[in-house]
Parts: C-alpha cells; structure tokens; sequence
C-alpha cells in the first residue's frame, strides 16, 4: 500500500546522505572520531553499524532468530518506535527459541522473557521482527514475548513481571515511549490480530505499575548510559 514508493525515495535519500557522510568523516580526521561516530549514527538515514551478538538492552542475552523471521532496518530512523507489544508464547522459553530459529516459522519477536525472568533479545530493534501479524504494527513495535500459557495465570511469575517491565521501561525510555496502555498493548489489541495473548489473566494494572516504577528509578537507563547523566527521575 504505497510502501514501495516510500522505500525507493528513502534509498535515494540514503545514498545522498552517505556520499555526504563519507566526505565529512574524512576531513574531520582520528582525533574526533568518537564524536564523529556518535553523530554518524544519528545521522537520518543512515544505516547504523552492527556487530554480531550486540543486543539492545544490556541485560538481554542475544540468541538469534533465523533471518526469515525478520526484515532488515534501520529504525528508528526508517520507521517511528511508539509501541510495545506483549506476547505470550503457548510454550516454553525453549521452545520460542528453538521456533524462532526455524526459517520456516515465519514469526519472530525482538525478545523473549523466562518465567525466572531471563531476558533473551533474538531480533535487533533496528529490525522489523514478525511477531504482531500486521505489517504497520510489526514496523511501529517491539514484541516481548513471554514463556508460558494463556489459561495458566501461574505461568505469569513475580520475577517475569518484573524483568519483562524492566525491559519495556528501558525500551519506554530510550524511545521516548509513553508507558500507557495505549502505547504497551498485547497482541490481541493490534487490529486485525487473530491472536488472543497475552489472556485474560496479563495482570496489566500490575505490568503497568511496575514499568512506571522502573522508570522513575531509572529513566534514562539504556544503551546509552550517560545520555541522561545526572538528570533526576521524573
Ligand atoms: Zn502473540
């Protein structure tokens, strides 16, 4: 729907920007190289460097999806993040990585949280994971999934709680994203979901206060830690 006319002018505008880049980073010379990477990276556009086993949230553990399960890039850059969307696996944490793992599967989220409340990224959040079954909401979003079963609430554990509202207030903070119920929904709520998770049992009252509490407590812990350096919590 008008997607591809969109790709093909941001590519355009992609070329530009390098060729630009490229001239810049070679006058300014060594000595400000760091700086010059911190604004290169910021740079519209321009696709961000990527290292194998990099994750997001520093206390994710990286565990790869098959590349049939996402689509490459280069968000937020290419497409706005204002939207997280919580899953719930109908297995175990294995099980949603062992899945993912398959080309065949066809799906994949950004994260996966233990009932222990592990974290595993399996998709960058550059990347375009396909977990909400709609193309607008899987461009606008990252998916956490969560190991367990709808119609078990006991599935649905304090420590996983906890870890996975971590999470989604980091991802809140570093993209600016109100931890509101419009803004953090489940998969049942995106249009068009044949999905029921994460249930009638997502304790959402207690999910939303505990995401609002890890952010007072730390809004601006992230990727990039001195970002927000002395800034009282708001
Ligand atoms: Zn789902």
């Amino acid at each position: 729907m008008g997607d591809g006319d969109h790709t093909a002018r941001r590519n355009i505008g992609r070329r530009a920007v390098l060729i630009g880049g490229t001239v810049a980073v070679a006058a300014a010379g060594l000595a400000a190289h760091d700086q010059l990477e911190r604004w290169w990276w910021r740079l519209p556009g321009q696709e961000k460097p990527r290292r194998p086993g990099e994750v997001d949230y520093r206390e994710a553990q990286w565990s790869a999806a098959s590349g049939a399960n996402w689509r490459r890039a280069d968000r937020p850059d290419d497409y706005v993040i204002d939207r997280v969307v919580i899953h719930v696996v109908q297995g175990s944490y294995a099980t949603a990585l062992r899945v993912f793992r398959n080309p065949a599967h066809g799906a994949a989220s950004h994260y996966v949280v233990r009932k222990d409340g592990h974290v595993a990224q399996t998709v960058r959040e550059l990347d375009v994971a396909f977990h909400a079954g709609n193309r607008e909401y899987n461009e606008r979003s990252i998916g956490i999934e969560h190991e367990g079963f709808v119609d078990r609430p006991q599935d649905f554990t304090a420590a996983m709680y906890q870890s996975s509202a971590e999470l989604t207030a980091d991802i809140c903070a570093r993209y600016g994203i109100p931890a509101d119920r419009t803004h953090i929904i489940g998969h049942i709520e995106v249009p068009g979901a044949d999905h029921t998770d994460p249930g009638p049992y997502w304790d959402w009252d207690r999910y939303l206060d505990l995401v609002k509490q890890a952010l007072s407590r730390n809004p601006g812990k992230g990727k990039d830690p001195g970002k927000d350096a002395g800034k009282a919590p708001a």
